[in-house]
């Protein structure tokens, strides 16, 4: 017997039409290129998005036809979010920090026809423009004063792109299991694959991604994601903020900018941030500086990378801030597991208390997810066992765009990250598959050693990887990055007594001046292990 209920497609069109008719009066700010401060509402927002739709309309715009982005959080980006899916195309939001090899690759492999591109990116887009032979049209975010002087060809400014058009549009009737939006993974090795969004997953992972141990969405919030749009549709915040009605804040080209981030945490009343750890070190730093508080910022969300114990440590002390640890991928859309601690931890003992915070979190509705061991058997949940991380769900990849399916025998993809899971299901990332460090028998994980060493006072950031030994296949070799002191070799390796067992703690330190990263803020353990590829301990 089926179920007699209405087969309504879960759609972005529904979040759209709700987040007009229901939070219309909602606000977001920018910043933008060409203003310091735009304001306006949602339903501000969605009356322009109907006049970009008649006009992407205009230049011919097909069912399942890719348009790409290059361009930084803010208003015109979100209203290409849904302008583009919602009228039947799909959004391609290209990660404009990628090597140029890169954008032309994933440009023709997505077969992009349009590319909308912010003022900044003119020169990138000049260099690149006979290289990206599917694209036929130019068009930068920004006004007709504003344009950039530029050979790009037949170069549009979207205010006149947009400018006169209806705000009446049609949206089309369209299947939830129509492809909305693509984003391709910055891999270290290979060329960067794409994942395909569907308007289901969207609808899905936003509803899963708000819910209140996770994101916590809601009316009386007020969110300024740092995470840009281009790095997994910005963790979901442009769908799952107006459907909730939650306030949007977007510094545009100045997330890196420890001054405006306060200025607008402090002027538009943020109460939740998101983004991954180096934003917030670098914000830290900046409020210990100014002296400044943040009265109204109650939570952090960090992820795309393990968060350093001393920023969960310094938030909440210096500034009153808790900080969520968050843990996903772009093949996960990007939410798997969150960190809000259970009632009956938050009383824990300092130490102890931090040691849950440091995990990634709780499995969010939605994630179906197994831990193997090296044969492919189940791991127990006892918080000591580690594995392989497994996920199943509907919003999750099946496969890469323009490739097969990629999920094993069970129909579980594998994260390629290596985990446990404690009895009260706090998942702990121990590493990536390929970071790991196997000496001897033993393995050891990168992420933790990296977590003690960071929690020395004297170290800015550092990183530890496997280098050859003679006698235990690999050991691992500390690479750190000091504050403006000296510290010595042994001193940081005393650090470690105690904090883990013997046989992990490193057999050597570098010292360097700054650690490579990729192109969205993660340590590239890849440029490292090339670095130190002759390196040979023992
Ligand atoms: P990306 O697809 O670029 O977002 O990268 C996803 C990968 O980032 C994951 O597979 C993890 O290895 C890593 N990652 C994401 N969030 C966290 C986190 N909270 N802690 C540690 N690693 C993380």
């Amino acid at each position: 017997m089926k179920g007699q209920m209405m087969n309504v497609p879960l759609t972005i069109t529904e979040i759209m039409r709700h987040a007009d008719r229901v939070n219309g009066d909602t606000e977001i700010v920018s910043v933008t290129y060409d203003n310091p401060r735009h304001r306006y509402t949602l339903s501000d927002a969605f009356s322009r998005t109907r006049q970009l739709a008649n006009a992407l309309k205009s230049l011919g715009l097909k069912k399942g036809q890719r348009v790409a982005t290059l361009a930084w959080n803010d208003y015109r980006h979100l209203e290409l979010y849904y302008a583009i899916s919602c009228s039947g195309g799909v959004l391609h939001t290209v990660n404009p920090r990628l090597f140029e090899q890169q954008i032309e690759y994933i440009i023709s492999h997505a077969e992009d026809t349009i590319v909308f591109f912010d003022p900044l990116f003119a020169p990138l887009i000049e260099k690149l423009q006979s290289k990206l032979a599917t694209v036929n049209h130019f068009i930068a975010l920004t006004d007709h004063a504003h344009l950039p002087e530029s050979q790009i060809e037949n170069l549009l400014d979207y205010e006149s792109f947009i400018a006169d058009r209806s705000t009446v549009f049609t949206w089309p009737e369209l299947e939830e299991d129509d492809a909305s939006s693509l984003c391709y993974t910055s891999g270290t090795t290979g060329h960067p694959k794409g994942v395909l969004y569907s308007h289901r997953s969207t609808v899905l992972h936003s509803l899963g991604s708000a819910l209140p141990d996770a994101f916590g969405l809601s009316i009386d919030e007020c969110v300024m994601p740092i995470v840009p749009m281009f790095h997994v549709n910005g963790w979901g915040l442009a769908y799952s903020a107006p459907m909730t009605g939650t306030k949007l804040v977007m510094p545009g080209p100045k997330m890196a900018d420890g001054a405006t981030l306060t200025e607008l945490i402090n002027n538009e009343g943020v109460t939740m941030t998101a983004g991954v750890p180096v934003v917030w070190l670098m914000l830290l730093e900046h409020l210990k500086q100014s002296e400044l508080q943040v009265p109204s910022l109650k939570r952090i969300v960090v992820g795309g990378s393990a968060c350093p114990e001393v920023l969960i440590r310094e938030f909440d002390e210096l500034f009153n801030v808790s900080m969520h640890h968050a843990w996903g991928m772009t093949e996960m859309s990007p939410l798997g597991t969150f960190n809000k601690l259970k009632p009956k931890l938050r009383s824990l003992a300092d130490e102890k208390k931090m040691g849950y915070q440091l995990k990634q979190g709780r499995i969010v509705f939605g994630v179906d997810m197994r831990i193997e061991d090296w044969q492919g058997n189940q791991v127990p949940w006892d918080g000591h066992q580690f594995g392989s991380v497994k996920v199943r769900g509907p919003w999750i990849a099946s496969g890469y765009y323009k490739q097969g399916e990629s999920v094993d025998s069970n129909g579980y993809f594998d994260t390629g990250d290596v985990a446990s899971i404690d009895p009260d299901g706090y998942m702990q990332i121990t590493d990536r598959s390929k970071d790991v460090i196997k000496s001897g028998g033993e393995w050891i994980s990168s992420i933790e050693l990296e977590n003690i060493a960071v929690g020395h006072p004297d170290i800015k950031e550092a990183a530890v990887i496997g280098v050859s030994h003679n006698k235990w296949g690999e050991r691992p070799l500390l690479i750190a990055v000091t504050h403006d002191v000296t510290v010595t070799e042994s001193e940081l390796l005393a650090h470690f007594d105690g904090k883990v067992a013997k046989f992990c703690i490193p057999d050597a330190v570098e010292f360097i001046n700054e650690l490579p990263h990729t192109a969205t803020g993660k340590l590239s353990k890849k440029d490292l292990r090339d670095h130190f590829k002759d390196y040979v301990l023992g």
